[in-house]
């Protein structure tokens, strides 16, 4: 029997051991994707106990804790910290298989120390541990111990950015900490609070106005070190329509008329693509993400508002009109580099082989299948999102992980992910199915776990 969790967690061979130890753990980290708060890393923001950290924003644990039939007052509510640690840890000691009990204990070990099982049996141990090694760690402490060289965080476009120019200039972490341009309430049309938002990019009488906005806002972040947008919708739109008609469908939202559906999916598809090709010519990379039903319980929405842990997989996403909307862009050699997360693992080969239609000799992998995400986010997601990108695609050009977290601790999911490759790659190796070639394997191992991503985001100094 395996030690639990020990150096050689999920490293089943000589050669993966190898490949992970030798050629991966040394790498640094690009975190291209994150929600953490620019201001609490400008702030070098504390935590006072191991529940703020963990608990304070989680909706992943959340969304376990219900399923353990935990009540609320101990996950949101009015609990302590401390019963709400205890809740955890009970939680958490019975969540095996689940990719957040080893998120938790590679966080443990990392950060704190900690080789043990957390349960709740050990739960005032781990609670007296952890506290007292918070006291010496911050956010950016956090982040620095974690390798990380660049982070980007999600902004929207009417965000001052005032703590990324803060950070900048203060010149004291040696971390690159930059903005995502994440443009959903612009694409919002068909929400309550569309107009109102508008008024936040300035005075916007027509759509032209709107995009001229948008890209003016979008050289702003790009002046700001800005490398990569994000889109978040439940599928990708692809519906055309002339200019005329999507001034008329903007005017008659700005009248406060909600467009109908064909015309919200006319309206987005043209903004879209007015993004997508100011995207290209500024050679910020455009990330898709898709696939998601949000905010399933309107009880628990009422109560917490979004990101409350009641989001599922959707059945929606259309190949069809992604594939149509890429190749809208394609069609002027205006597709800006792209990548592609559809929540649905069912669509990953699907995703892959349009991906292919599209590749050119712009970029290694222009276009790219994002890592296992969010519900993937867990061995056999990632084993599924490799081997597909294998068979259909070019594993070694992959840009590898990223958080999509709003915690500090969560770079050991990188961690989590290398061992992975490394198990997987490892075994065709000791299957006689890929030579025992150490160069080769090296580049592909380091490429993979951060030197893709260094040269996909333009983060080389
Ligand atoms: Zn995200």
């Amino acid at each position: 029997m395996k030690a639990f969790m020990d150096r050689d967690f999920l490293l089943s061979t000589e050669t993966a051991k190898h490949l992970y130890h030798d050629f991966a753990a040394p790498q640094p980290i690009i975190d291209y994707h994150c929600h953490l708060s620019p201001q609490e890393i400008f702030e070098d923001r504390k935590f006072e106990n191991i529940t703020q950290v963990w608990l304070g924003g989680d909706h992943y644990k959340w969304r376990l804790m219900r399923s353990a039939g935990v009540d609320e007052r101990y996950i949101t509510g009015d609990a302590t910290d401390r019963e709400k640690f205890q809740k955890w840890a009970e939680t958490l000691g019975l969540a095996a298989g689940n990719p957040l009990y080893h998120w938790s204990h590679l966080e443990l070990r990392n950060y704190f120390g900690y080789t043990g099982a957390l349960n709740g049996d050990t739960a005032e141990e781990v609670w007296q541990l952890c506290n007292e090694k918070l006291k010496e760690l911050s956010a950016r402490r956090l982040i620095v111990n974690s390798n990380v060289k660049a982070l980007c965080t999600t902004d929207d476009p009417a965000d001052s950015l005032e703590w990324h120019k803060k950070i900048a200039e203060d010149g004291s972490f040696g971390v690159k900490v930059l903005p995502s341009y994440r443009p959903d309430k612009a694409l919002g049309i068909e929400k309550e609070d569309y107009v109102n938002y508008l008024a936040r990019l300035g005075t916007i009488r027509s759509f032209a106005e709107l995009a001229g906005a948008l890209k003016e806002r979008l050289a702003f972040f790009v002046s700001l070190g800005c490398r990569v947008s994000d889109h978040g919708m439940e599928s990708v739109p692809y519906a055309e329509a002339t200019e005329a008609e999507v001034e008329a469908i903007f005017r008659k939202r700005l009248a406060g008329e909600i467009p109908s559906a064909l015309e919200q999916k006319q309206f987005k598809t043209a903004l879209l693509l007015e993004l997508g090709r100011e995207y290209h010519r500024l050679g910020v990379v455009m990330q898709l993400h898709f696939g998601v039903i949000r905010d399933n319980s309107h009880r628990v929405f009422r109560a917490l508002g979004p990101d409350a842990g009641i989001d599922s997989i959707g059945d929606q996403p259309s190949i069809k009109e992604l594939a149509a909307f890429l190749g809208a862009l394609d069609d002027t050699d205006e597709l800006p580099k792209t990548i592609l997360y559809s929540l649905n693992p069912n669509d990953n080969a699907a995703l892959v082989t349009v991906m292919g239609a599209f590749q050119t000799g712009e970029a290694v992998g222009k276009v790219q299948h994002g890592s296992a995400w969010w519900f993937n986010d867990h061995k056999a997601g990632m084993v599924e999102q490799l081997t597909t990108l294998a068979a259909d695609g070019y594993l070694a050009g992959f840009v590898g992980m990223l958080t999509d977290s709003r915690s500090f601790l969560s770079y050991a999911r990188h961690e989590y992910f290398r061992r992975i490759l490394c198990e997987l790659l490892g075994s065709w190796v000791e299957n006689g199915e890929y030579p025992n070639d150490d160069k080769a394997l090296r580049t592909i191992v380091e490429g993979i776990s951060y030197k893709n991503a260094e040269r996909y985001f333009g983060l080389a100094e």
